[in-house]
């Protein structure tokens, strides 16, 4: 049977959409894009919540109810609560449901991915790709910032800041932080607000950028509403993919498959494939095609804590079109030989949404933002195609538990700046019962891990034995097939993930 599609992608997320851009750029490469959500191919016609990006890092109670979220659960730390791990189903994916933050990893954080046996990732050979997506409506003449890229970034100008983010900058900078005025230039750290892939409220998703401009290509094919379900495999070369639409089955053919269905559906897609360690996939009846044990594994991300404070009385949420979490300190913990090992985001809003997960309160969204532990992917144990069982095993170290402690303590004292106190009263969560015995404080802290949404690591890229890909995004062992999302990550970057992923696309493609 002959191939119709000399290359086909599948989800059309943050990597996805880019990757199709590119790729189709050579008219004579007849691309397929397939998509497990919704298409909108207009932008009249796509959801107000899809189009406009709140920018709040609370997600609506009724996620479950949204047909672009996923909406997983998965099981914080060690038998601690489950939590909301949304993701977007949609075109575009996360990058159409996420707050749009748009924030670099450090140096250090992609010099490390090329000391793990990834020499195209240092940091030098990464910066000419992070220029290339971004056009930075606020730097746009300094030579680390691109002025052309598809995806506009812009900061809350300092005359808008709302009152609880100026506040919690002085506070910070008289703590003895460095006024960041760019979180986005090399080596920088302390407080200043964060840039956003937001213009005039519109998000600037993958899909409004690098899509939108390109649908016109006849060899670009966009396939949604469309779940794909296996990879098929002769011997261990990629021929073709399984795929699920309106409870319809198709088989799909090509010699050029690339997966991009982000951190936690590539490696499911891959074990329920045979790809991955036979023991997560044998007992469900799949046969192993290739063993790679790191399938799964390396689950990164970075968990974060609500610390809220009661607001004085009057106060009332900024009206504001700007996200309510617009002002950001990184930092770096005591003793700690990771720069920027934690940061905080500033929330100015009181409300959570109806979310339980969510304190009611001014609240700062403190993060660990390179943890130690790491948790794993696998299949359900009941039905391997049901949603997957996502163990993130936050807090399984004393570090990562002491940064929390350190963290909180830190902002007890910036909540008791005079400035900050016209805003705020007593810290609630966690209230003083709590906050005065470490004991009982550690115990507090595995029940209240939320995500920070910045799943990844779990088919990563290396030589090592846990290494799934190799540094072009190969599947090691395997022919004709790629990984290229956020999955591939070595490490979890000191940073939002969007900026990396788009950066991975971008990047890869050179290699190839
Ligand atoms: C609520 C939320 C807030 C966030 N906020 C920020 C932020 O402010 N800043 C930031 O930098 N990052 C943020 N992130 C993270 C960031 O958006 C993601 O890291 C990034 O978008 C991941 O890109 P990806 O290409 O790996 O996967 P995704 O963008 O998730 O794309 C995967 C796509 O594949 C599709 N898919 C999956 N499985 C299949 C299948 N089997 N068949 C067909 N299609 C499939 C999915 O529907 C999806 O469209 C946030 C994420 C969320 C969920």
């Amino acid at each position: 049977m002959s191939n119709i599609f000399d290359t086909v992608i599948v989800g059309s997320g943050s990597a996805g959409s880019i990757l199709a851009n590119r790729l189709s750029e050579d008219t004579s490469r007849n691309i397929l894009l397939i998509e497990a959500g919704n298409d909108y191919s207009n932008l009249e016609s796509i959801p107000e919540n899809v189009y406009y990006g709140h920018g709040n890092l609370e997600m609506p109670a009724s996620q479950e109810l949204d047909p672009h979220n996923w909406a997983y659960k998965g099981e914080s730390t060690k038998d601690g609560p489950f939590i909301r791990i949304p993701r977007g189903k949609v075109i575009g994916g996360s990058s159409s449901i996420n707050a749009q933050i748009l924030l670099r990893g450090v140096r250090e954080d992609y010099d490390r991915w090329a000391e793990f046996g990834n020499e195209h990732w240092s940091f030098e050979k990464v910066l000419p790709y992070f220029k290339k997506f971004e056009n930075d409506i606020d730097y746009s003449n300094e030579d680390y910032h691109g002025n052309s890229g598809y995806i506009k970034v812009k900061r809350v100008p300092e005359q808008e800041w709302d009152d609880v983010h100026r506040a919690f900058y002085n506070s910070c900078v008289d703590y003895g932080f460095p006024a960041c005025p760019d979180h986005n230039k090399p080596d920088s750290t302390g407080v200043g607000p964060l840039g956003f892939n937001q213009i005039d409220g519109v998000r600037q998703s993958t899909s409004i950028t690098y899509l939108a401009d390109i649908r016109h290509r006849p060899n670009l094919n966009i396939k949604s509403n469309a779940y794909v379900k296996k990879i098929i495999f002769e011997g261990t070369k990629a021929i073709g993919l399984e795929l699920e639409s309106n409870n319809q089955k198709f088989n799909i053919y090509s010699d050029d498959i690339i997966i991009s269905a982000g951190a936690i559906e590539s490696p499911k897609l891959l074990l329920n494939s045979g790809v991955g360690d036979p023991e997560k996939f044998i007992k469900h009846g799949i046969n192993p095609v290739i063993d790679l044990p790191g399938v799964g594994k390396n689950l990164r991300d970075h968990p974060m804590l609500y610390v809220a404070w009661e607001p004085t009385e009057g106060y009332t949420n900024p009206k504001t079109n700007y996200s309510r979490v617009a002002m950001g300190l990184r930092y770096t913990s005591n003793n700690s030989n990771f720069i920027n090992d934690m940061i905080v985001y500033m929330n100015s809003s009181t409300r959570n949404n109806g979310n339980p997960e969510v304190p009611e309160g001014i609240k700062a969204n403190l993060t660990l933002n390179l943890e130690e532990s790491s948790g794993e992917v696998f299949l359900n144990d009941d039905n391997p195609d049901d949603y997957p069982k996502l163990s993130y095993n936050y807090l399984s170290t004393e570090n990562d538990i002491n940064r929390f402690i350190e963290g909180i303590k830190i902002l007890e004292k910036i909540g008791e700046h005079n400035e900050f106190q016209k805003y705020v009263g007593e810290m609630l969560h966690p209230d003083i019962s709590i906050r005065k015995d470490d004991k009982l404080l550690k115990k507090w802290l595995h029940g209240k891990m939320v995500t920070g949404h910045h799943s990844s690591g779990t088919c990563k890229m290396g030589n090592d034995p846990l290494a799934v890909v190799d540094q072009s995004g190969s599947v090691i062992g395997a022919q004709n097939l790629k990984v290229v999302d956020a999955s591939i990550m070595p490490d979890c970057i000191r940073a939002n993930t969007n900026a990396t992923v788009m950066l991975i696309a971008e990047r890869i493609i050179d290699l190839w």
